[in-house]
């Protein structure tokens, strides 16, 4: 264990090594020439010095005490060029050296009484210190290099490596040719955390969650050598090497998620999370960094998107055709700016299939005229931040069109229109939608907005101060999807809401068993109880509506009465009553 864990840091060390290392790396050639030099100076010092004798040198007469001098300097300087060049190895030579010259000068003076050596204790005395003071202060500076590059590589808040020593590792990995599995891991619902309970919980949850995982890494207990790193926000990431099998990946995995179930109790509430696990494995998923970077984050991506009870999933290559990012965010903002979003309207009907209202959808026209699905442009729309404007285009242009419609045919019917909670929130929007109502003298009270419930429950609080001032406009409100989020009744009693709409996926199996029956029975008891309407979404088929009218239904929208409609459809299916 403590083997995978020393072998760990060393891969790490070694990459810090050759970015950051500004050691000397003088070669070891110079350290033997050096002490050659020396030694041949200090035996010409110590033989000019006992002869006594005068030298010729270069056509003059040299004093032996000044040739002596000259030879010592020239030796001290070697010891100092030591020091300086080759640290500890330097210091000790220097030392040893120094220590053995110096007894020798001394016993000279004293038994020949020659105080011509005199200088020469002086020099080797100052040579230790000049020595000793060089190597130091290279060695406190080398104390702060560390510590820079520690912090270069380390995450302040969690103490884990960062994003930069993850990549540094994952590049010298690649670069080796070692087969290694990367893990992309982000928390679910971490914003709601920060949200309902502060950013100090949120960094003590991330405190904690690291620790553990950071035990489980160092511990070396999963058997395959694992590397933990935060790369920002609650996003995390894990390398993992030495496996044989993708099960052993997997297991590995299950080991981490395991570790997020212990209760996090810390921060003076007990509750659980979960996280979403996207992982590629190099080279047989990607060969390069960042490919495999990528992968495992849209892997990780994908399962979330899911939203199923399982956490962990693989890149695949179909993943790559799904990702329609950079393509849609082009044509989502050329449809925005040439008036590409349209609206069809989907008909709401009670149970004697009287029109109760239309729900507003969302549509996009391509460059080419064909029309692109919500299903498709919608989540793009969301994560580059552009949905805001087609929820306000639709608004308009829906409001408008059934604000005519209700005027010119006394019409007592609801649009519903979709906002996403980001929109809601955002600073402005409820003034600029009470100003765009007094504009267009659409009536409030029969203006719907849904909400989708997953969305809504991350930041429940906040977002229920903003449904309070759309209801004392006058709005009504719906949730949306419900069942397919969160799914937690209990919220229902905090959310101030008007309608409930029952999933498809419910609707598409009420008739499968008897329990899915009751169960969609129940729903709709509850949301009477608490004093809610509620409408069924997606109803394809005759008996799916026999069995909402016995368990009390109150509206349906499906393609059983109405797909959603162009303007001229609608216009004709109200003037024909
Ligand atoms: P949603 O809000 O749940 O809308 C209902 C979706 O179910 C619509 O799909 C509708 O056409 C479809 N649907 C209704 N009845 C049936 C049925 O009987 N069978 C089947 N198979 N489908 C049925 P659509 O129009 O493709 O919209 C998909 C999603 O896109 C919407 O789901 C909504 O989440 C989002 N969306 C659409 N328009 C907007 C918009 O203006 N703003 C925002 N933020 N989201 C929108
Ligand atoms: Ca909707
Ligand atoms: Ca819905």
């Amino acid at each position: 264990m403590n083997r995978q864990k020393e072998q760990s840091r060393r891969t790490i060390e070694d990459t810090l090594n050759r970015l950051y290392l500004k050691k000397s790396s003088a070669p070891k050639a110079g350290y033997w020439v050096l002490l050659l030099i020396y030694l041949v100076t200090s035996a010409a010092t110590s033989a000019t010095a006992s002869s006594g004798a005068d030298v010729k040198f270069a056509g003059f007469i040299v004093p032996a005490y000044i040739f002596a001098g000259v030879l010592s300097s020239l030796a001290n300087i070697c010891i100092i060029l030591m020091a300086v060049f080759y640290e500890k190895l330097g210091l000790i030579t220097s030392l040893v050296l120094i220590g053995l010259q110096l007894p020798m000068i001394i016993s000279g003076i004293v038994m020949r009484n020659n105080i011509t050596s005199l200088p020469g204790v002086f020099g080797d005395v100052l040579a230790i210190i000049a020595v000793l003071f060089i190597y130091f202060n290279k060695k406190k500076m080398s104390d702060y290099e560390k510590v820079l590059r520690s912090q270069a590589v380390t995450d302040i808040l969690t103490g884990l490596p960062n994003w930069f020593a993850c990549t540094e590792l994952i590049d010298e990995l690649v670069r080796r040719e070692e087969r290694f599995a990367v893990v992309t891991i982000d928390i679910n619902g971490f914003k709601s955390i920060n949200d309902a309970m502060g950013f100090e919980a949120g960094n003590r949850v991330l405190i904690e969650i690291s620790s553990k995982w950071k035990t489980i890494a160092d511990s070396g207990e999963t058997g395959t050598m694992d590397f933990i790193a935060r790369l920002n926000g609650d996003q995390f990431s894990l390398v993992v090497r030495k496996f044989d099998s993708e099960d052993e990946v997997i297991h590995t995995i299950r080991r981490y998620e395991s570790a997020m179930n212990e209760q996090i109790n810390n921060i003076g509430y007990d509750f659980y999370i979960s996280a979403s696990f996207g992982y590629a494995i190099c080279p047989d998923d990607a060969k390069d960094m960042d490919s495999v970077i990528s992968y495992s984050d849209m892997a990780m991506h994908e399962i979330k998107r899911e939203g199923s009870d399982e956490h962990i999933l693989r890149f695949t290559q179909e993943m790559l055709k799904n990702d329609h990012t950079l393509e849609f965010e082009g044509k989502i903002r050329s449809a925005i700016d040439n008036d590409g979003v349209f609206f069809m309207l989907q008909p709401q009907f009670d149970m004697s299939h009287k029109l109760r209202g239309f729900e507003a959808l969302a549509r996009m026209r391509d460059e080419d005229g064909s029309i692109i699905s919500p299903g498709l442009f919608i989540p793009v729309a969301e994560k580059v931040g552009l949905v805001d404007k087609i929820d306000f285009i639709v608004f308009k242009k829906s409001a408008a069109f059934v604000g005519n419609l209700i005027r010119q045919y006394d019409l007592d019917i609801t649009l519903s229109i979709n906002v996403s909670v980001r929109h809601l929130m955002k600073k402005g929007f409820l003034e600029e939608m009470r100003r765009h109502l007094e504009e267009s003298g659409f009536p409030a009270n029969q203006l719907e907005v849904e909400i989708t419930e997953s969305v809504m429950i991350e930041s429940l609080e906040k977002a229920t101060g903003y449904i309070d001032v759309l209801r004392e406009m006058g709005v009504q409100i719906a949730i949306d999807d419900f069942g397919t989020g969160y799914s937690s009744l209990s919220y229902l009693n905090s959310i101030p809401a008007n309608l409930l709409k029952i999933d498809k996926s419910f609707i598409d199996g009420i008739n499968s068993s008897e329990k899915a029956k009751l169960y969609i029975a129940a729903i709709i008891s509850l949301g009477h109880i608490m004093g809610y309407e509620v409408i069924s979404e997606g109803v394809e088929e005759n008996d799916q509506l026999e069995t909402l009218r016995e368990i009390g239904c109150d509206y349906i929208q499906g393609y059983i009465w109405g797909k959603p409609l162009p303007m001229e459809d609608v216009e004709k299916l109200v003037s024909e009553g």
